[in-house]
């Protein structure tokens, strides 16, 4: 099973890391987003793990029917993991035979490629070793987007990872890397194989750009690779690069904020709004007790409305705030969700209540005192009927 843990700069973030240095900590106080794409991911990752020491190891059928039989046991299972799982197998049964004597077949290997990207580690879901080749295989289990293996910065680190954990048994046998990625639901089943020597340097060559994304003094640089980013509603730099909605930019969270400036502007934006409703009930009260109509059920009815509404759309934003991404739509490539919903809903109220204290304080302005208690005026009312 892949690990839970996650490095900061990990492998499977790195193709967003190594253009977007900024990404990382920018990301790193968002919430994590599990999704049952995701549990389907681990259980197949699972069955394929087993299905890997089925045919490579010693394992007794009795040994793997029960394994299996418990994994399918899991709701999530379905047929099409027993096919894909079997079709990865099939390519790792392949790729075995491109030696020319039987090759180590570890499956589910922990990586360590600190030694590139400060603390980083990850899982590697098959290597094989024999000759001079190293080979690692990802298995993919999502449909999304086809992901090609030639020059993908994910398998050459989980690869530098692999070198090094085999370095003490193999030493400089290995002189070349062999890396594919399956994704048997796309049918799409690619290969990259460079030597060592040019892994190493690619290694090298990423050294100083993993060093600044550590640091916390990355740059911010918007592209295809925003896709996956956890703080991609919240982004500035994001939002500036898109031109179709450049009139509601302003609507989006200020970008380069970090989570914890942005809780603080959601406070004051909080407090704001539940100003601005207490300023409109004081001035319709003394409006109210100024031409004698005031009226202690209506400002109490008033009181506990106003309450409801300044609570209701602070509610809704930190909904927005907390799932961004719950209902999102895509307009011209920008994400549309419910995080931009929550940001026009507060603006309307913003500019609905202070248009009201607007008019209030008008009146209040206007209107002209006349020392009479309400009770005077409505005797002299009946009077005059
Ligand atoms: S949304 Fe894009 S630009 Fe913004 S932090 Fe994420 S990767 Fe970088």
């Amino acid at each position: 099973m892949p690990p839970e843990k996650h490095a900061l700069l990990s492998a499977s973030s790195a193709s967003r890391w190594l253009k977007c240095t900024a990404a990382p900590r920018f990301e790193e106080h968002l919430p994590e987003r599990t999704s049952e794409y995701a549990e389907e991911g681990r259980l197949a990752h699972s069955i394929c793990e087993l299905k890997t020491l089925k045919k490579f190891t010693v394992m007794t059928s009795r040994t793997y029917t029960t394994r299996l039989n418990k994994l399918k046991k899991d709701p999530l299972y379905s047929e099409e993991m027993d096919k894909t799982s079997d079709l990865y197998i099939e390519h790792l049964t392949e790729q075995a035979m491109l030696y020319d004597s039987t090759p180590t077949v570890v499956a589910e290997v922990q990586v360590d490629f600190g030694e590139y990207v400060p603390e980083g580690f990850g899982t590697c879901d098959n290597v094989m070793i024999g000759g001079d080749t190293l080979s690692i295989t990802d298995y993919k289990h999502g449909k999304g987007v086809p992901v090609s293996a030639v020059g993908n910065p994910q398998m050459r680190l989980y690869a530098l990872g692999a070198l090094k954990r085999y370095a003490p048994v193999f030493g400089d046998a290995i002189k070349q890397v062999r890396m594919s990625i399956d994704q048997p639901r796309l049918d799409s089943y690619t290969t990259d194989t460079i030597t060592v020597e040019e892994l190493m340097a690619w290694g090298e060559s990423i050294k100083p750009i993993a060093q600044k994304a550590f640091s916390g003094l990355g740059e911010f640089a918007p592209g295809d690779h925003c896709r996956f980013c956890r703080g991609k509603a919240q982004c500035r730099a994001r939002a500036n690069t898109n031109t179709a909605l450049e009139d509601f930019k302003d609507c989006v969270p200020a970008a380069s904020v970090s989570p914890d400036a942005m809780t603080t502007s959601i406070i004051h934006l909080a407090v704001g709004l539940v100003l601005l409703v207490a300023v409109n009930i004081v001035l319709g009260s003394l409006n109210a007790l100024f031409d004698g109509s005031f009226d202690k059920v209506k400002l109490r009815n008033g009181t506990i409305k106003g309450i409801i509404v300044a609570a209701c759309f602070i509610a809704f934003y930190m909904a927005g705030w907390l799932n961004p991404d719950i209902i999102a739509i895509d307009v011209d490539g920008q994400t549309v969700n419910l995080m931009t919903a929550s940001n026009l809903a507060l603006l309307t109220a913003y500019v609905l209540y202070a248009k009201d204290v607007f008019v209030k304080l008008k009146n209040l302005i206007l209107s002209k005192t006349s020392g009479t208690p309400p009770e005077e005026l409505a005797a002299e009312q009946e009077t005059a009927e």
